[in-house]
């Protein structure tokens, strides 16, 4: 360890997923320390940790990615629209060759707690092992979805098979050919293993307690032209995601409305557009969808008459209608064969919401209220602890040693999701109230944010910045009222993890700021150029 003055780096970050290799791209290119721990014994975060059959990004590959290094952009190949985990992973390994990212990564090394030091403006950082480093700034690259999340389901230990969380795939791979495999979850997870596990497993049931809206992918391959066209337009392609409300190379607002629309021609434009496949057809067709309860009703509809003509037993098409809540009041999940699926004969829907609710996990299988179900697998595809889940697992503590999770407790405060009253020189990438967009477009924005941040800081001899009270508050108030806005403001009644909905025994909360990827990108550029106004900047005395 160096002396107290002297920080060992000037910047630690958890994380070796996007946020971490991105940050330490921008940081070493500002002239700066840093060191990045991972618990997982590899780079990739999400994708590394995400190994179940099928798992595959619902961004186009293209565009799910850093932008920094046109090089980089113009070198990698795509062989799909969609690519797998492993061709994600793939990428994330060459981005880390190419620009040497690895000395400044440690793996397998869990961060057990980060606090500030009030005497020295550092932060102490503690591994599981009990090593201790110090940094000036201290940055979750955590993940907005990585913190896995299994609800209180009795005897979840007594099974004597395989039974594990679905982000925690094991490593080594598992054979699950002619096994019997149960899920318990019907998620965007479960919508992209189902389909896979089916094909050579004896039989996969799903437990599904809220059908989801799940639109076609329509996966397709990278062919040369296709590549050839993406390649020579890449900085249109960037300007897209930047400019869009979800940070996707979308063309739009598309400059209309469903509501002005006559009504065959509403049917026209969603028949035209459903074979396209991703989320442009809530983007693409009408600019309406998300803010308009009639429109969005429309869309549903017509999305429920797709189910009806994909599941061939109507009672399970039934089943897997959603009901009651608006298309994206939970995350749609993209469909890679998922409905299909359930006109295979080795493969079951249990309606676990009405019809035969779970009791509990056996030595031998899943009991409901009227069943019990026999497997050799048992997948927990229960989702996570979206937004600060990770955060509040790792001891992170501020001033006068307040716990981040404790303050916390009933909201979710930032500032823009990338700091925290009370907590100075710690920044989040992707914290609690930053908009749910592509991901890396969002990353790399508030990679920017910060490097801008800690220039500014080091470049005028700043030791400390102080996230404003006021600023914060600011920010909690403008982000509910927007959300109260909003037709996802009703995915509290549908457990919508958009809201931290779907964990028991927590209320739920604004989670995301709903106001538009771009919209928020703008303001992270008008803090940076206006001087960051929501942060005071102080010298430490002597
Ligand atoms: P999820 O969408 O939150 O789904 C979790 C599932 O578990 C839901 O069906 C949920 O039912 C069920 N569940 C949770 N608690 C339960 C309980 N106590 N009893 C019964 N059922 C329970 O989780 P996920 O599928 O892992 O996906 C989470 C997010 O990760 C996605 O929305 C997406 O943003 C991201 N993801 C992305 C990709 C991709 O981009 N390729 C792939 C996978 C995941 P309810 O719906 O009733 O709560």
């Amino acid at each position: 360890m160096a002396s107290q003055h002297q920080p060992d780096y000037d910047v630690i970050a958890v994380g070796a997923g996007f946020a971490g290799l991105g940050l330490i791209h921008y940081i070493r290119e500002a002239g700066l320390s840093i060191r990045v721990f991972d618990k997982a014994s590899d780079i990739g975060g999400t994708w590394t940790w995400n190994r179940y059959p099928g798992a595959a990004t619902d961004s186009e590959g293209y565009y799910y990615c850093l932008t920094f290094s046109k090089e980089i952009l113009q070198e990698w190949r795509w062989s799909q629209r969609y690519p797998g985990w492993e061709e994600t992973l793939g990428y994330m390994h060459f981005l880390a060759d190419k620009c040497d990212l690895w000395p400044h990564i440690q793996l397998n090394t869990e961060i057990s707690s980060a606090e500030y030091q009030e005497d020295s403006g550092q932060w102490l950082v503690t591994t599981g092992s009990g090593e201790q480093f110090t940094c000036k700034y201290f940055i979750s690259a955590m993940g907005m979805i990585s913190q896995p999340y299994i609800p209180e389901i009795k005897g979840v230990d007594s099974f004597k098979g395989p039974c594990f969380h679905s982000s925690r795939w094991p490593q080594e791979g598992l054979d699950y050919a002619g096994k019997r495999v149960g899920i318990i979850g019907s998620g965007a997870t479960t919508v992209q293993m189902l389909p896979v596990m089916a094909e050579t497993a004896a039989e996969v049931t799903v437990f599904q307690r809220t059908p989801n809206f799940v639109m076609p992918a329509v996966q397709q391959p990278m062919t040369d032209e296709w590549e050839k066209d993406i390649k020579e337009n890449y900085d249109e392609i960037i300007a897209k995601c930047r400019n869009h409300v979800f940070g996707m190379a979308f063309d739009s607002p598309v400059g209309r409305n469903l509501a002005d629309t006559p009504a065959d021609e509403v049917q026209k434009i969603f028949e035209e557009h459903w074979p396209r496949g991703s989320f442009r057809f809530v983007f693409e067709t009408f600019d309406d969808l998300l803010s308009n309860a009639d429109s969005n009703k429309a869309a549903a509809d017509f999305i429920a008459g797709k189910i009806k003509e994909k599941v061939k037993d109507p009672e399970v098409a039934e089943l897997l209608t959603p009901k009651g809540y608006p298309l994206f009041a939970k995350r749609p999940p993209l469909d890679h064969g998922f409905y299909e699926a359930f006109n295979r004969d080795n493969v079951k829907l249990v309606d676990i919401n009405q019809r035969e609710p779970l009791v509990e996990i056996t030595e031998t299988g899943i009991r409901t209220t009227e069943n019990h179900y026999e497997f050799d697998i048992i997948v927990l595809a229960t989702g996570f602890q979206a937004y600060t889940g990770a955060q509040e697992a790792l001891g992170i503590r501020g001033r006068n040693g307040i716990l981040l999770k404790d303050k916390w407790e009933s909201v979710s405060a930032s500032i823009m999701g990338v700091c925290v009253a009370e907590f100075p020189n710690l920044f989040m990438i992707t914290g609690p109230q930053a908009p749910f967009a592509n991901l890396p477009t969002s990353i790399e924005q508030n990679i920017m944010y910060i490097t801008d941040c800690i220039r500014k800081m080091e470049s005028e001899g700043y030791d400390i910045c102080v996230p404003s009270q006021a600023a914060e508050d600011a920010w909690v108030a403008h982000t509910a009222e927007i959300h109260e806005q909003t037709l996802m403001a009703q995915g509290d009644k549908v457990h919508s993890w958009m809201m931290g909905a779907n964990i028991e025994h927590k209320k739920p909360r604004v989670l995301i700021y709903f106001g538009g990827a771009n919209v928020y990108y703008d303001k992270l550029r008008e803090s940076a150029d206006g001087g960051f106004p929501e942060l005071a900047f102080e010298r430490m005395a002597g």
